[in-house]
């Protein structure tokens, strides 16, 4: 059996062989066209947002205008990215508040991020990950959630508690890139339903893979 250090560097290789330039597939130019681009990816395809961010960006150009925005006209604006009112109150909300209490500006350390409201540590770690370059943690999402069970690195449900398990294995200096690459396998190889075992680069070291071996498909978690 390879150690933790053993495992996690052969997925490591792995990932980067198959990713080497792993990153979110949404469109931005600053931290605060990150973080309103990941509030509206929930539910929400990435595709889809940045059709929708083309126009919006340009509109809003700065915290300040999303919390004085028409807040019927924003919804409008975000309405092909689902659940749109929630959304809309939300972008204005964590704007009212950067403008309040951060100078219009996001702020940089995870213990800020999460005092805006309705952004959890999923969102601060997309935003100081890819935006600053801070490892602040892991992004769990859907699919990190369920690569890293299927692979037996957590059986943890709640997205912090997987980023916990996560955090402890894998080194610091890796968690950027741990996860959109993540993000991408989940997304294009080991999907929710019918996962690719057969051929996956990580069968190998997948508790999940080796018990589908090369007999047919069964999903699980
Ligand atoms: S072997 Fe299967 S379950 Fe494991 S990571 Fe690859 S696609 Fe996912």
């Amino acid at each position: 059996m390879p150690t933790n250090t053993q495992l996690i560097e052969t997925i490591l290789s792995k990932l980067k062989q198959s990713y080497p330039n792993a990153t979110y597939e949404l469109d931005w130019e600053t931290p605060l066209q990150l973080l309103v681009a990941t509030i509206l990816a929930a539910q929400c395809t990435d595709e889809r947002v940045n059709l929708v961010t083309k126009t919006l960006f340009p509109k809003y150009p700065n915290a300040q205008a999303y919390s004085q925005a028409d807040i019927l006209e924003l919804e409008q604006h975000l309405k092909p990215t689902g659940f749109y009112r929630n959304k809309a109150k939300s972008i204005k909300s964590v704007c009212q508040a950067l403008v309040e209490r951060f100078g219009g500006e996001v702020p940089q350390t995870m213990a800020e991020m999460v005092t805006l409201p309705g952004v959890a540590r999923k969102t601060a770690n997309v935003v100081l990950n890819t935006a600053f370059g801070i490892s602040s943690g892991i992004i769990v999402d859907t699919h990190v959630a369920r690569v890293s069970k299927r692979m037996g690195l957590t059986k943890q449900k709640a997205p912090e508690r997987i980023e916990a398990d996560l955090m402890r294995i894998v080194p610091q200096q890796e968690w950027i890139f741990w996860g959109p690459a993540v993000v991408l396998h989940g997304r294009y190889t080991c999907t929710a339903k019918n996962p690719k075992c057969v051929g996956c680069i990580l069968q190998h070291v997948c508790e999940f893979g080796q018990a589908v071996g090369s007999v047919g498909w069964e999903v699980r978690g």
